[in-house]
């Protein structure tokens, strides 16, 4: 766990958040700030800044995301079109450094994102 981080503070039930979906190595929770009727945040329950920090060692946990991440979708009849992003650096639109993937679906996506 990071000190100061909001997302490791999540995961550690110091803050709550609605949970979603958690396995030994991963966790789910809603956006407190939705862009979509779903919009989930799947995160390692590992402290990983970024995106940008992540190489072959992780291997098994970046597939674990993405297995996750589907899961959700299909749970939430989103299976079929969804969007899974991250945001790597503040010019980039990340905001809290603790690696996330939105899930993002049930309405009409457009292409390219602002
Ligand atoms: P980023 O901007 O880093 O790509 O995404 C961070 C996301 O975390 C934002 O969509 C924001 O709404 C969400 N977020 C920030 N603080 C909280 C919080 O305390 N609880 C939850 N559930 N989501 C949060
Ligand atoms: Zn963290």
């Amino acid at each position: 766990m990071s000190e100061d981080c909001l997302f490791c503070k999540i995961v550690a039930g110091e803050i709550p958040s609605e949970q979603v979906a958690s396995t030994d190595d991963v966790y789910a929770f809603r956006d407190i700030n939705p862009a979509a009727p779903t919009h989930v945040l799947v995160i390692p329950k590992e402290h990983i800044a970024s995106a940008a920090d992540l190489g072959s060692r992780h291997g098994a946990l970046v597939a674990e995301i993405f297995e996750v991440a589907r899961r959700i979708a299909q749970n939430e009849g989103i299976g079929d079109a969804y969007r899974l992003v991250s945001n790597v650096g503040a010019g980039a639109g990340q905001s809290v450094f603790h690696l996330h993937f939105h899930v993002i679906g049930g309405r009409e996506l457009s292409w390219p994102p602002g």
